[in-house]
């Protein structure tokens, strides 16, 4: 941690270099408690550039968590596909639902953390933004940015190392513009404090930076994973009859990603034989890598779930990703003749 006596002039460093060079984004020109919100769960494992459009199309379909909390579920779900992580678009529903019983959006970090969907960083981000509430935002650039400054190699990943940096970052928030603060550390770890080449030489807290003295910013932070990641080989089947293809949609509670559209695996359709490999691609969710081989099969005698849909209706239907970028890889098969293979993405 910073010496008291330089915590001061830490802060208005770093407020007085936000208020200059920040980036103008969309939800940084409102107050709106429910648009910070919607911004805050986009921007939940995507990046800014794409969130900007997702964000403005929704706010102008559902201005009020009202508008929100009454929608139609499949048109929802048309205004976050390709956003990925859909389960964050039906947290949001059931937490408009909640505002809409109480009449309002919350009002303390207590409430706004009790909504689904709703973790301590993004309690904390709407609670400083919209509300001017006291509450360190700990977000992965945040953390990043006090290790660097504190030259604290305490792993990251670990649960006593992100309770020993939030203590830290409680000691350095300024209580009188919390929400200002959270912001400019953010930016600062998103456009200078970045994980490799940091911009030192740009830095407007380069004086207080321990890892700068130490030369260690490229080392820092430490971030040690218990977990492995895991490689899984999995088969889609297209099955194409008659103008339609083959499919089977999630449950409306399913959690992930409910509604949705998928081609069906052997799970699906245990009987049938596979035929000719149109092709493969790689597709990541959290902790698992997965390639996906898409390949014929017969039409089934007993298609189980599975349904027939025709294939111009698909452009109005919630489709997964993984269907979708199987849609590249037929078409791509279908243009070449030959085995397709597309790269990996998360979502
Ligand atoms: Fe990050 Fe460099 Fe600034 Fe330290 S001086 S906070 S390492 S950008």
């Amino acid at each position: 941690m910073l010496p008291a006596s330089e915590v001061t002039e830490f802060r208005a460093n770093l407020l007085d270099w936000f208020a200059r060079h920040q980036r103008d984004l969309p939800w940084r020109r409102t107050r709106d408690p429910y648009a910070i919100w919607i911004s805050e769960i986009m921007l939940q494992q995507t990046r800014v550039a794409a969130v900007i459009p997702y964000y403005e199309r929704f706010l102008s379909r559902f201005p009020t968590f009202q508008a929100l909390a009454d929608a139609p579920e499949a048109e929802l779900l048309a205004h976050w596909a390709g956003l990925g992580y859909y389960y964050r678009a039906r947290n949001l529903q059931k937490a408009a639902q909640v505002m809409r019983e109480k009449g309002r959006f919350p009002i303390s970090y207590e409430e706004i953390r009790c909504l689904p969907g709703v973790g301590d960083y993004t309690a904390a981000a709407i609670a400083s933004i919209a509300f001017d509430l006291p509450h360190a935002a700990l977000d992965g650039n945040v953390f990043r940015v006090l290790s660097r400054v504190c030259d604290d190699a305490t792993n990251i990943a670990s649960s006593a190392g992100r309770k020993h940096f939030a203590r830290i970052a409680d000691e350095l928030l300024d209580g009188t513009e919390p929400g200002m603060f959270n912001q400019a550390m953010m930016e600062l770890g998103a456009t200078i404090c970045l994980p490799n080449n940091p911009q030192c030489l740009l830095c407007p807290v380069a004086r207080f930076c321990g890892a700068r003295v130490s030369g260690r910013q490229e080392e820092l932070p430490v971030k040690i994973s218990a977990r492995k990641s895991v490689e899984e080989h999995r088969t889609v089947f297209w099955i194409e009859h008659g103008g339609a293809l083959l499919l089977w949609q999630r449950a409306a509670n399913s959690r992930l990603m409910p509604g949705f559209w998928e081609l069906p695996e052997r799970a699906q359709l245990p009987a049938v034989a596979a035929g000719r490999k149109l092709g493969s691609f790689r597709h990541g969710i959290t902790f698992y890598n997965y390639r996906f081989d898409v390949a014929e099969a017969s039409v089934p005698v007993d298609a189980g779930a599975c349904q027939w849909i025709a294939l111009e209706a698909l452009a109005n239907l919630p489709l997964s990703t993984v269907l979708k970028k199987a849609k590249g890889v037929v078409g791509k098969y279908r243009a070449t003749n030959e085995p397709a293979s597309i790269a990996t993405a998360s979502g």
